[in-house]
């Protein structure tokens, strides 16, 4: 027991097996791609699959990542039902 703020939202989980639409920072190439939620948390540093330029993201980032596609699948859910 860690005791860290009570236990996540489900949504979370899902967004482990989600595949998060990352932007290359190199501004010249603005490469897209996507990458599961799980994967991006054990590989927080890698190299833009088409060009190579390298990609961190730290538990902030990374936090912010996912409660953003986590407010676009509510908003496509709350579409859905015609909200
Ligand atoms: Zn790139």
């Amino acid at each position: 027991m860690t005791g860290r703020k009570g236990k996540p939202p489900p949504i979370i989980e899902d967004v482990s097996n989600a595949s998060l639409q990352l932007r290359c920072p190199n501004p010249q190439c603005g490469h897209e791609f996507f990458k599961k939620g799980g994967w991006l948390e054990k590989h927080k540093v890698f190299g833009c699959p088409k060009c190579g330029q390298t990609i961190s993201f730290n538990d902030e980032q990374l936090t912010s990542l996912f409660s953003e596609h986590v407010k676009n699948v509510r908003d496509m859910i709350n579409r859905m039902r015609g909200k």
